[in-house]
């Protein structure tokens, strides 16, 4: 395993869509692997593949159940199916360093994907997970949080999530 150099914004491949995966090949395995030890030491919770320079539809996170001594799930060709709900929280971004930022997201999410094995699995999230998995996407599409900012909001107290960082 290697890590890999973190992509900063203003790098126009964080602007381009990321391509489906066609073959999950031993490329693609070296891919997950290195985006692992990137994502570790970057202390990050979620890395795209597009933030370590490949355009694949696939992203990382550190979500899996808290006795898992592996908490690392791998999406691949991600699909969201499902989408409830919403919720604002602070977000940040490990290709965005320093910044933090309000961003209105669903609570509860429904998304399919691949693992390395070509298996695919349904995954359904809530709360602080169904934010990462929807700032993760957003990366396949080119798009990062600061392009959905909103107001903080006003009445409730919100728990400070930073994502990635
Ligand atoms: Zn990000």
């Amino acid at each position: 395993m290697a890590t890999r150099n973190i992509r900063i914004e203003g790098e126009p491949i964080l602007r381009k869509k990321s391509k489906e995966v066609k073959e999950i090949n031993d490329k693609i395995i070296t891919l997950l692997n290195d985006m692992r030890e990137t994502m570790h030491e970057a202390d990050g919770v979620g890395l795209a593949a597009v933030q370590v320079g490949s355009l694949k539809r696939i992203f990382i996170a550190e979500i899996g159940d808290e006795e898992d001594e592996d908490r690392v799930i791998e999406f691949i060709n991600p699909k969201i199916i499902s989408v409830n709900g919403s919720q604002v929280n602070i977000e940040g971004c490990l290709s965005l360093p320093g910044k933090t930022g309000y961003v209105e997201r669903p609570i509860e999410i429904k998304i399919k994907a691949l693992d390395r094995n070509g298996v695919e699995h349904i995954y359904e999230y809530e709360d602080y997970y169904a934010t990462v998995i929807c700032h993760e996407y957003d990366h396949l599409d080119g798009i990062l949080y600061n392009d959905k900012l909103v107001d903080p909001p006003e009445n409730e107290d919100i728990d400070d999530i930073v994502i990635e960082e």
